[in-house]
C-alpha cells in the first residue's frame, strides 16, 4: 500500500479578491484561486503584472487593501489564519523592505520586540534572539546595531528575512522580496532566503515575476493569468515542459541567454483583460494562437494533464 499522502501545510481553497469598481460586486482580480502548500517546499507565484499574485499574497498575509472583499478558505495546518497568526505562524516579506522596518529603532531592537511579543523572552533572551537571527543573514553587531536607513538595500533585505525567522514560522510569504536589487543581489538574497527557510523548518510561498528564479530556486509553481491558475505542477514540468499555452508564451517572452547588446527584447503579444473584464470564456483566447470557438464561450475548468494541473481546453503536448 503506498503511503498516505502528506498534509498540506497551507490549504488554500475558492480564493476571491475583488476590489471597487465600476461594477456594483466590484472588479474581481482573484477569481477563485486554490492551490496547497506542503512543509518545507518553495512554492512560487508567477504572472505577469496585475495576474492577481501579489493580491493573492496579501489577502494570505490578512493585508489585503481594506476597499477589498476576500472570501474562500484559507487553512494553515488545517485551522483558519487569524490576524494573530501574523508574525507567529505566518510571516511576510514585502517588496519594500525599508516599508517593513521602523525608522526610528535599530535593526536588532525591532527584532527583539518581535522576539518579546510573541515568544515571551525577557529583554536580554530577546535581544540575543535577534543578534543570533540576524548574524544567521549575515548581519554582524554593528549591522544589527544601526538604524535601516544607515544600512544598504542588500543588508536591509537580509534583516527582513530575519524578522521574518526570528519567531519561527510555519510559512514565509514573500512578495517580488528582491525587485529593488541588482541581478547579483537578487540571486544571493534568494539564495540565503530559500536556505535559511529550509535550516528553519518554513516553507517558503515566493511571488515572482522571474521565471529564471523560479526555475532556479522552487519546487512547483503557479502561473496566474487574469485572476486564475492556468497551470500549477512541478517547476521542472511546467517551466521545462508547459502544458498551457499562456506559461509557453510567457517563456517565449524570455530574452535568450547571449542576446546582442541594443537587440530588440521578445515580448508578449496583446495586453492581460483589465481585471474584472473576463466574462465569458477564456481570459488568454484574445492573445492564443491555439483559440478555438470552445475558448471564447467556454472558461475552461483545471484538470490533470502529464503530471501538473491545466486550466486549458486544448494542452500543448497532450495528444503528441
Ligand atoms: S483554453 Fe483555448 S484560448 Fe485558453 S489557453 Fe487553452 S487553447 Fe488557448
Amino acid at each position: 500500500m503506498p503511503p498516505p499522502a502528506p498534509e498540506p501545510l497551507l490549504s488554500v481553497d475558492a480564493l476571491h479578491v475583488s476590489l471597487p469598481g465600476a461594477a456594483p460586486a466590484g472588479v474581481e482580480a482573484v477569481r477563485g484561486i486554490g492551490f496547497e502548500v506542503y512543509a518545507g517546499e518553495v512554492f512560487a507565484l508567477v504572472g505577469e503584472s496585475g495576474a492577481g499574485k501579489s493580491l493573492t499574497a496579501r489577502a494570505l498575509l490578512g493585508m489585503a487593501p481594506r476597499t477589498a472583499t476576500v472570501s474562500g478558505r484559507v487553512l494553515l495546518r488545517g485551522a483558519p489564519v487569524t490576524r494573530t497568526d501574523l508574525g507567529r505562524r505566518l510571516a511576510g516579506i514585502p517588496q519594500d523592505a525599508l516599508s517593513a522596518l521602523s525608522p526610528v529603532h535599530r535593526v536588532e531592537d525591532q527584532l527583539a520586540l518581535a522576539v518579546q511579543s510573541v515568544q515571551g523572552l525577557g529583554r536580554r533572551e530577546a535581544r540575543a534572539a535577534a543578534r543570533r537571527a540576524l548574524a544567521d543573514t549575515g548581519l554582524g553587531p554593528e549591522d544589527a546595531a544601526a538604524y535601516p536607513h544607515a544600512l544598504s538595500g542588500g543588508m536591509r533585505q537580509r534583516a527582513v528575512i530575519a524578522m521574518a525567522l526570528v519567531n519561527g514560522p510555519d510559512l514565509v510569504v514573500a512578495d517580488e522580496p528582491t525587485t529593488a536589487l541588482d541581478p547579483d543581489r537578487q540571486e544571493r538574497i534568494l539564495t540565503l532566503l530559500r536556505e535559511r527557510c529550509a535550516a528553519a523548518g518554513a516553507a517558503l510561498l515566493l511571488v515572482s515575476h522571474d521565471l529564471e528564479a523560479v526555475r532556479r530556486h522552487a519546487d512547483r509553481v503557479a502561473v496566474l493569468y487574469a485572476g486564475r491558475i492556468v497551470e500549477l505542477g512541478p517547476v521542472d514540468r511546467v517551466l521545462g515542459r508547459p502544458a498551457a499555452p499562456y506559461t509557453r508564451a510567457l517563456l517565449a517572452s524570455l530574452p535568450a541567454p547571449g542576446l546582442p547588446h541594443r537587440s530588440r527584447l521578445p515580448v508578449l503579444s496583446g495586453a492581460p483583460p483589465f481585471p474584472g473584464a473576463t466574462d465569458e470564456g477564456c481570459a488568454f483566447a484574445p492573445r492564443c494562437p491555439y483559440a478555438t470557438a470552445l475558448c471564447r464561450t467556454e472558461d475552461p475548468e483545471p484538470r490533470t494533464v502529464d503530471g501538473r494541473r491545466v486550466a486549458c481546453h486544448h494542452p500543448l503536448g497532450e495528444t503528441a
